[in-house]
């Protein structure tokens, strides 16, 4: 008789294939790095073979917004990620990527660009093109696609930040954006909230990104105002993706602020009225905290302050600001001075509007892990699995087949990468193999770092990345680009 032959075949999988459609039961069997059938294979062989006996097969989920421009180069098990069952991550948002440096990054670091490399040594590829080719020799284990950074542009071509760019200045930032996509960037994130380009005007951004249409490129923000003034933020992000001509991500979607509280309402029913105008996305993590770098401001409107790093104090990571603070015998404003350089996880936002955006249909999940905290925000290691457990099995806010659509088949298609985030024959074999009935987040916000739950294999590739709760030491990620560029 004859046998089907795969080189990895998964028997007794219950499918949720990454589109929103029911699952189904059925065997997957993978040759090379693809998909090769899906149905009952009962009759085949397998170089290897792993029998699910009824649990969950899902596209490999996809990280919608990432900081692991230099995680995937200095730590290329990518742990926090792949223990999620992560196979792909978004990396360069809110404005901030490790390439291009033409010229040597100041010192001390442009904050929040120190969120990627305190130190200033991995900003060293001088062009796009450059920092790909690295990824390419030395792959990591997730797949990847990149997002150049108009921060990073600003901090190339200007010396006065606070100004807006000149002509000339913004010349120069659409030759880097050019050369970016040409290399392969799927498109060019703004972080207009951060310091560095809170004086540059609309306009400014629209002119740099003119490359993006050509190139078929994507706009991703974090916002210039994600509290009080959101909405005009939102029309300013419309204004941009329209004279841009091109689709806009609003980066992790939140309100906050308390007087704010309340109001994801009003911004999810103004995504969705323009979105029947134009193509608008939205990423959320699932968490009432926020992190990034350290500022007085951010600490004074927050309800709790908890430091994940600092450069000249290292010793008070992972401890509340407040205690810090008593500690020291000063006052807040004057430990974070101590401290700076530093990070910090920030309370400011309100249950309700967190599980709104969550469960809004366009809604995608996308981490904002920091990998380089030294006691980071919990999202690093437990966005998907608190996803998936938390809010989906345990709360009931969706089922199965549409948190898993959140993460891997609708990312795939607002970022236009081919054949990934579904499970279908001829579809690359990135796989996240998990029981539905223990899959959580094992991380918290005392013990920060701690691989999720319920998360058994996962594959990239056709590779596996990730297997009894660890790395396996492959790194079989490839750098993907966009539909329009692969085509
Ligand atoms: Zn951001």
């Amino acid at each position: 008789m004859q046998q089907d032959h795969y080189d990895l075949l998964i028997r007794h999988a219950t499918i949720v294939d990454g589109t929103n459609s029911p699952r189904y039961q059925g065997d997957i069997g993978i040759r090379g790095d693809r998909i090769a059938r899906i149905g009952d294979l009962s009759a085949a062989k397998g170089t290897t073979e792993i029998d699910l006996a009824g649990r969950v097969a899902a596209p490999g989920f996809i990280d919608a917004h990432t900081h692991d421009d230099r995680a995937m180069l200095s730590d290329p098990d990518m742990a926090p990620k792949v223990s999620q069952g992560v196979t792909t991550v978004i990396g360069g948002n809110c404005g901030i990527s490790l390439a291009p440096m033409p010229r040597p990054i100041p010192n001390p670091v442009t904050p929040p660009l120190n969120l990627l490399d305190s130190k200033g040594e991995w900003f060293r590829f001088k062009t796009f093109a450059e920092y790909l080719d690295a990824l390419r020799r030395q792959p990591a284990a997730t797949n990847c696609a990149m997002l150049v950074g108009h921060t990073t542009l600003r901090v190339v071509t200007m010396d006065d930040l606070g100004q807006p760019a000149n002509r000339e200045q913004i010349a120069r930032m659409r030759e880097l954006v050019d050369e970016a996509l040409e290399a392969g960037a799927i498109g060019v994130s703004t972080g207009l909230f951060y310091e560095p380009a809170i004086a540059a005007p609309t306009e400014e951004v629209i002119e740099a990104c003119q490359p993006l249409k050509e190139h078929g490129g994507i706009y991703c923000t974090h916002m210039r105002n994600e509290g009080d003034r959101v909405i005009d933020s939102l029309e300013e992000t419309f204004r941009i993706g329209r004279e841009v001509g091109v689709p806009v991500v609003i980066s992790h979607h939140k309100v906050v602020g308390e007087n704010n509280h309340g109001r994801s309402e009003e911004t999810l029913a103004f995504i969705r009225k323009n979105m029947a105008q134009q193509p608008i996305c939205l990423d959320c993590y699932p968490y009432t905290a926020g992190s990034t770098v350290l500022s007085v401001d951010r600490a004074k409107g927050s309800a709790r302050t908890i430091v994940t790093w600092s450069k000249s104090l290292p010793q008070y990571a992972g401890q509340d600001l407040s205690d810090i603070a008593a500690q020291m015998g000063v006052s807040e404003e004057e430990a974070i001075g101590r401290l700076l350089p530093a990070g910090a996880i920030y309370f400011r936002m309100d249950e309700k509007d967190v599980q709104r955006i969550l469960k809004f249909d366009e809604t995608m999940i996308g981490s904002d892990g920091l990998p380089h905290d030294s006691s980071p925000h919990p999202r690093l290691w437990g966005t998907f699995p608190r996803v998936l457990g938390h809010y989906g099995r345990l709360l009931g806010l969706f089922g199965l087949e549409t948190a898993v659509y959140k993460m891997t088949g609708l990312t795939a298609r607002n970022f236009g990468l081919p054949d990934r985030g579904v499970l279908r024959e001829g579809a690359f074999a990135d796989l996240t193999l998990f029981d539905a009935d223990q899959v959580d987040e094992a991380a918290s916000y005392e013990h920060p770092i701690a691989p999720a739950r319920g998360i058994e294999q996962v594959i990239v590739n056709g590779v596996v990345v990730w297997r009894d709760g660890r790395s396996t030491g492959a790194h079989p990620g490839r750098v993907l680009t966009h539909a329009k560029a692969a085509a």
